[in-house]
C-alpha cells in the first residue's frame, strides 16, 4: 500500500517517516500524475495560502478533487486541514473545498502559538500526543462530519467519509497512531475497491 504526501511546501519528510512506521510506503507527491500511484494522500502542515497557490499553479486542485471523488482517503494536518475545508472563517476563499467544515486560522492566539498536549481521539484507545503550531480549529461541522476530538470545547480532529483532518501535527512525535488510523482507512477503501472490481 502506498500513501502520498503532497510535497509542495511544509512538513513532508516527517509524514513519510510516520507513514513508514505503519508498514505502508510513503511517496512524496510533486506532480499530479504521481497521484495515480498512491492509495491515499496526506496534505501536510505549512502555510495554507502558499500551499493553495502552489496547488493552483501545478493543477492539484482538480486532481485532488478527482482523487477524493474516487473515494480515496485524504488526511489534512494543520494547513492541510485548512485547504480541505469548504469554508474559512473571515471570508477568505477556500482551496479544495471538499470537507463540510468551517475552519478558523491561527485560532489559538499569540500567547499560545505553539504547545503540546495529550488528546483523546475517538477510535484510538489511549490519548495521542499532539503538537499545535499556529494551529487552526474547526468552528462548524456539517451533519456528515464525525467529531473525533474536542479540546477545551474546540473541535481539533474530525472525519467525513474518506476525509480526515487534525488541527495539530501528528508527524512531529514518535506517536504514529493517527497515521495508523489513516492507513487503516486507506487499507479498508482499497479492499472494498478491489472487491468491487472482481
Ligand atoms: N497558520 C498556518 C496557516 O494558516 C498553519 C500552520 C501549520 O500548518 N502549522 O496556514
Amino acid at each position: 500500500m502506498k500513501i502520498g504526501v503532497l510535497a509542495l511546501q511544509g512538513a513532508v519528510t516527517e509524514h513519510i517517516v510516520s507513514i513508514e512506521k505503519t508498514g505502508a510506503e510513503g511517496v512524496p507527491i510533486k506532480r499530479v500524475e504521481q497521484l495515480e500511484e498512491v492509495d491515499g494522500l496526506i496534505i501536510p502542515g505549512g502555510e495554507s495560502t502558499t500551499i493553495g497557490k502552489l496547488m493552483r499553479k501545478y493543477g492539484f486542485i482538480e486532481a485532488i478533487r478527482d482523487f477524493s471523488n474516487q473515494g480515496k482517503p485524504i488526511f489534512g494536518t494543520c494547513a492541510g486541514m485548512i485547504v480541505l475545508a469548504k469554508r474559512i472563517a473571515g471570508g477568505e476563499p477556500g482551496h479544495l473545498e471538499l470537507m463540510d467544515i468551517t475552519v478558523a486560522r491561527n485560532a489559538f492566539g499569540r500567547q499560545r502559538e505553539s504547545f503540546e498536549c495529550d488528546l483523546e481521539v475517538k477510535g484510538i484507545d489511549e490519548p495521542v500526543r499532539a503538537v499545535f503550531i499556529r494551529a487552526p480549529l474547526i468552528n462548524e461541522v456539517g451533519p456528515g462530519v464525525d467529531v473525533l476530538t474536542v479540546y477545551n470545547d474546540e473541535i481539533v480532529t474530525a472525519r467525513e467519509g474518506n476525509l480526515l483532518v487534525s488541527s495539530f501535527h501528528p508527524e512531529l512525535t514518535d506517536d504514529f497512531r493517527l497515521h495508523q488510523y489513516f492507513a487503516d482507512m486507506v487499507e479498508a477503501t482499497k479492499q472494498v475497491q478491489q472487491q468491487n472490481r472482481i
